[in-house]
């Protein structure tokens, strides 16, 4: 039921808001945005539909808000108060930490002290950010060397040898661990550490849902995870990020999103991470986890009297001999291109053209899918077993859920198996639908072949389509880049909204006065940028006359590691030490020394790549300068992105002008916005591509760039 009062109550809290917080004034847009994000979000049929019911369009609104516009007070004021009279919740969804810091660090505690009805807010993680504290318990108590072995080796796929040194280092780290877990000095957060753990220490004792038994588990009412999940429960705002949200369809851990208001921040990453949420692969060489899952499953099976472990040795067997016989029928088909490694940095790779695989692999394939769901439901009688000894057992609950835990930290590989397996095998069943992206991959691991097959969905809007919009009642989708040639089609089409009913989008223009704020240089080189040796040299060449005359703090952006690592040894004694590279340091110290440095009145520049041009804040001198390499295009090696470019070009379509130039554009005018953050900061912005104004895709590129003032340069001859 929906009520005519809604949009004004939730207008009303937005004004409020801006009215009694000091420094802040009314701004047009952002009134704007506060209005379609009350319109809409009061629109929304929220509710559990009936079966045989139709389930309701969603109300959605897609608001691109330019920098400086106070977009997070426009969407969480109002959906708050709404959630508040609605008897609802809020689910904010970001892509990165740094926003979803600001949300529960800053904007939100400050919301929570404007609006007349309290709220709670909480912020979401993923449980692997949560230790267990019954994988701890048997790490820090254990002393048997091969146990130890047995726990840590169930992470990879061939254990790399620990020495006792190390060993010792790392039973000492998990005592005091546990100790501090027991003292209440430590919440279980992996974010909370002083010095956070490396992933293979972290890894085993992480708080996975394959190995816990939840409720069932002896350590339940002291759990680090099922703590921070009660403070969930009781917040009417949960903070999320876009991987998180995706994962955990289906899975309880955050409310029903179709009795939820949806907003999601950043969205324009929205697409991609659908992409990389629903990809799957499969190891097929590096199989000994198989029979320690079967031995075990065995084992505790028995202990149980499950009658299902009858099948374990036959399906067992059946997957480690088709599992040979597919990866054989690989190196046979694809031997040649298996054997050249993508770049320096990247394995041997064979896709699939059309994602239509070759005969041979057909039956081994069907096989294994067989055989790993056979292996899985026998898993499942043993976990449905184990939870009902641990109920009807509870002195033997601690040793119960141990076993659970040992049969768990290993059975996401089986299902990775059965998944990968399965889209590997989908074809469309209509004409004309996109198939799969499929490929192969080949590196070496040590002295292993290390062989995997992988499959992704290769649209992201019908995934999102079926996966998350068939659940949503009323959601917000913003970001500063949604639009790409002027309009908003490339987005709506990729987030799979373009055919829905209830889809509304604005535009909101950044306050800025970005032609009087900011100078936007297109230096053109006599090298083509196609030519990569030679244009590197070139606009190195230009980026060092240029960084010689940086008064304060700078940001260069590269598209490459390699065209980054060539800049740093060419750089001179004078600027080496007035440069930070990406990587080099921990990204939060980095930044600290980069504002130390400025803030004392001395040059600092920060060499960075693709994650430096989004989501980083540097108002003022911070970033005076910025320097952009190259056009961002995305990378040439991308499996899913070679898939779709040749899907669309089956289909008669031309995937550089609807694929990668707008996807370019959302990216380039992330870049860009770097340059000017507050209404007071001057920017000079130099890129060294001289496709920019040369060429007619570099013009729509320049549509959805901030207005700068545009001059251009031209290298000496
Ligand atoms: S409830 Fe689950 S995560 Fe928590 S201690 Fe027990 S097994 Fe570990």
């Amino acid at each position: 039921m929906t009520s005519k009062k809604w949009p004004e109550i939730a207008l009303a809290a937005f004004d409020a808001t801006v009215t009694s917080t000091p420094g802040l004034r009314p701004r047009p847009g952002q009134r704007a945005t506060a209005t379609l994000v009350a319109e809409t979000l009061s629109s929304a049929a929220l509710g559990k539909t009936e079966e045989g019911q139709p389930i309701p369009a969603p109300a959605i609104a897609v608001i691109q808000a330019g920098t400086g516009v106070g977009k997070s007070l426009a969407y969480s004021a109002p959906a708050i108060a709404l959630a508040l009279e609605r008897g609802t919740r809020v689910l904010i969804s970001t892509a990165t930490v740094a926003l979803q810091e600001q949300l529960v660090h800053k904007d939100l505690p400050a919301l929570a002290a404007q609006l007349p009805t309290p709220f709670r807010y909480a912020l979401a993680k993923g449980r692997g950010r949560f230790v267990c504290k019954l994988k701890l318990e048997r790490l820090a108590s254990s002393h048997a060397q091969e146990e130890i072995d047995d726990l840590l080796g169930d992470l990879a796929p061939v254990p790399a040898p620990i020495s006792s040194a190390q060993q010792q280092v790392r039973l000492k780290l998990y005592t005091s661990m546990a100790d501090a877990l027991a003292r209440s000095v430590w919440d279980g957060d992996r974010d909370s550490l002083e010095t956070p753990p490396e992933p293979e220490v972290w890894g085993p004792i992480a708080a996975e849902g394959s190995s816990c038994t939840g409720r069932h588990c002896p350590a339940f009412g002291n759990c680090s995870y099922f703590e921070r999940r009660k403070e969930l429960v009781a917040a009417q705002v949960i903070v999320v990020n876009h991987d998180l949200l995706l994962s955990s369809l289906g899975a309880r851990l955050l409310p029903e999103l179709h009795s939820s208001l949806l907003i999601l921040d950043e969205a324009h990453h929205l697409p991609a991470t659908a992409l990389s949420q629903f990809a799957c692969s499969m190891d097929l060489s590096r199989l000994q986890w198989l029979d320690k899952l079967a031995s075990r499953a065995l084992r505790i099976g028995q202990l149980l009297e499950v009658a299902e472990i009858a099948d374990i040795p036959t399906h067992t067997g059946g997957l480690r001999q088709h599992l040979g016989q597919l990866a054989q029928a690989i190196s046979q088909e694809y031997g040649a291109a298996l054997q050249a490694p993508a770049s320096r940095f990247a394995p041997a790779r064979a896709r699939v053209p059309g994602g239509v695989l070759p005969e041979t692999l057909l039956p081994p394939l069907a096989a294994v899918a067989e055989h790993a769901s056979g292996l899985l439901e026998a898993l499942r009688a043993i976990a449905k077993a184990l939870r009902t000894a641990i109920k009807e057992q509870p002195d033997d609950a601690q040793q119960l859920a141990q076993l659970y835990a040992q049969l768990g930290s290993l059975a996401p590989r089986l299902e990775a198996v059965y998944a990968t397996t399965e889209l590997l095998q989908y074809q469309p069943s209509t004409p004309g639908a996109a198939p799969a992206a499929k490929w192969f991959s080949q590196e070496m691991d040590g002295e292993f072949i290390a062989l995997s097959a992988h499959a992704s969905p290769l649209l992201p809007g019908s995934t999102l389509r079926q996966q998350l919009w068939s659940q949503v009642r009323g959601a917000v989708l913003t970001s500063a880049t949604l639009t790409s040639g002027g309009g908003f089609d490339f987005f709506l089409r990729e987030a799979g909204l373009a055919d829905l009913p209830q889809v509304q989008t604005l535009e909101v223009e950044s306050p800025f006065r970005y032609a009087e704020q900011g100078r936007l240089i297109a230096h053109h080189t006599r090298a083509d940028p196609r030519e990569a040796a030679a244009f590197t040299q070139e606009m190195v060449h230009a980026l060092l006359h240029d960084l010689a005359q940086v008064q304060a703090g700078a940001l260069v952006l590269f598209t490459s590691r390699e065209q980054m690592r060539q800049a740093v040894d060419a750089l001179p004694s004078h600027l080496l030490h007035q440069v930070l590279v990406q990587n080099t340091l921990p990204r939060a110290s980095l930044l600290a020394t980069h504002r130390e440095r400025v803030q004392a009145g001395q040059v600092s520049i920060i060499f960075g790549m693709q994650s430096f041009g989004e989501g980083l804040d540097l108002p003022g001198d911070l970033c005076a300068s910025l320097f952009i390499t190259k056009l961002p295009f995305a990378p040439p090696d991308d499996p899913v992105g070679e898939a779709r470019a040749d899907w669309l070009r089956s289909s008669g379509r031309n995937p550089f002008n609807d694929l990668v130039v707008p996807a370019t554009a959302i990216r380039l005018a992330q870049w860009m916005g770097r340059a000017i953050r507050t209404e007071h900061d001057h920017a000079q912005v130099v890129c060294y591509d001289r496709r920019l104004l040369q060429t007619s895709y570099g013009q729509q590129l320049c549509k959805s760039l901030p207005p700068f003032a545009i001059e251009k340069r031209f290298s000496p001859h």
